[in-house]
């Protein structure tokens, strides 16, 4: 990769017209040391949140040693980037093929689970390979409900009574047990973790049988833009969330076990940001060169506020004697042809935003790369290394995404 201090530099000497990704991985390691000191068990990274090997092997160095897998290509991805990480098979539904790729070739303990067929499909592997059940623990899924921006926990998970049977069932083959939950993404409010704990401590209580950690799953906020017009309050500081979660499991009775969290989202969410072209200006609407079907599709629903900073375009002449630039809302649309590319807030920037312009949006580590999609033949993947801080760039700076307005498409 190529190494610049800003996107600025980067877009006025490349002049890309295709989308240009800046990895930032001072403020990988800075963000994901943040976590391994806030948090007193083990950090396994949810490789699916951004599993590109410069991301992980950032991580590696950064500390981390331990990695939330679903699929053999997360294994690949995780040991090729640390060949002695630990890996946590947390899919709760899984191809007995891949149970078996598991177990042999990757040698994984840890396999989670929210139903006696599973366990069955994990006990024919354990078998067939003559392993000792004891030396394998299953993770018990647990249902939870919440208020994530994200909400995963309606997919996944066994009910509280449905959990206690398959916690002594699992027991009784001899299997260690472990208990789970991943309460969404995007989780600002400390009541989601806590009604999870709460109905663990149940489960454990109620199942009588001996727990050999608890998985707290992942969901942690990241920091995004603001909002200009409501200055709510911005995400809960994550050492602040970690150290509530962390008193909570003591007070439900759960503090010895040995804990375990899989974040995505709050580790990698800022060390990515992404240079588009403002490819034509129409009134109030602005056409990228990126979208929801590229690097934008986790900015959706509308419930992340991505910041975004102008980088004009030196070349293009101003007019003379314009007045001072207004940050403005535009609408933004997608580069493909399909009519729900559009992103679902508008982006404040100056007024002088014009065809030819660069726009870098902040803070897409995290769901970004992983999905995009090759729709209509576009598929960003420019890279270049960026070592300030998106934050730390100057200059009119519009924090995107606010409600949309009345006259703005
Ligand atoms: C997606 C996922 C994570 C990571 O979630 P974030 O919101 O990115 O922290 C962790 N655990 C499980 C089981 C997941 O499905």
């Amino acid at each position: 990769m190529q190494k610049f201090e800003t996107a600025r530099e980067a877009a006025l000497a490349l002049r890309p017209d295709r989308p240009l990704y800046g990895f930032r991985p001072a403020v990988l390691e800075q963000d994901a040391g943040a976590f391994l000191k806030a948090f007193r068990g083990e950090t396994a990274y949810a490789v699916k949140t951004n599993g590109e090997p410069f991301v992980l092997e950032t991580l590696t160095r950064a500390g981390v040693s331990a990695f939330d897998v679903a699929s053999p290509a997360e294994f690949a991805a995780a040991r090729a980037a640390d060949p002695k990480a630990r890996l946590y098979y947390m899919h709760p539904v899984k191809a007995q093929s891949d149970v078996r790729l598991a177990l042999e070739t990757y040698v994984i303990r840890a396999i989670a689970l929210d139903h006696e067929d599973e366990v069955a499909k994990i006990l024919r592997v354990v078998r067939a390979q003559d392993l000792a059940p004891e030396d394998v623990t299953l993770f018990v899924r647990l249902a939870t409900k919440g208020h994530a921006a994200y909400e995963l926990s309606k997919k996944f998970g066994a009910a509280p009574a449905h959990a206690v049977e398959l916690v002594q069932r699992i027991d009784r083959i001899g299997f260690r047990v472990g208990l789970t939950f991943h309460v969404g993404s995007q989780v600002e409010d400390l009541e989601s973790y806590e009604r999870a704990i709460a109905t663990a401590a149940w489960v454990k209580g109620r199942s009588g049988v001996e727990i050999a950690a608890l998985d707290i799953g992942g969901g942690f906020p990241a920091q995004y833009g603001r909002d200009p017009k409501k200055p709510g309050p911005a995400a809960p500081d994550v050492t602040a969330l970690v150290g509530r979660i962390q008193r909570e499991v003591d007070e439900w009775g759960l503090g010895d076990l040995p804990l375990i969290a899989e974040p995505g989202r709050v580790i990698v969410a800022r060390c990515l940001s992404v240079v588009v072209r403002v490819l034509l200006k129409k009134g109030q609407r602005l056409y990228i060169n990126d979208g929801i079907w590229s690097s934008l599709s986790d900015s959706w629903t509308g419930k992340l506020l991505l910041p975004a900073r102008l980088i004009p375009d030196p070349a293009r002449r101003r007019k003379p004697g314009a007045a001072a630039p207004k940050l403005t809302p535009y609408r933004v649309c997608g580069a493909t042809c399909d009519s729900v590319d559009i992103l679902s807030r508008p982006f404040w920037l100056p007024d002088t935003v014009d065809t030819g312009d660069w726009i870098e949006i902040g803070h897409i580590g995290a769901y970004s790369l992983a999905l995009r999609t090759r729709f209509n033949g576009f598929y960003p993947d420019d890279f270049v290394e960026l070592s300030s801080p998106f934050e730390d760039a100057d200059g009119l700076q519009g924090f995107a995404t606010v409600e949309p307005r009345a006259g703005l498409g």
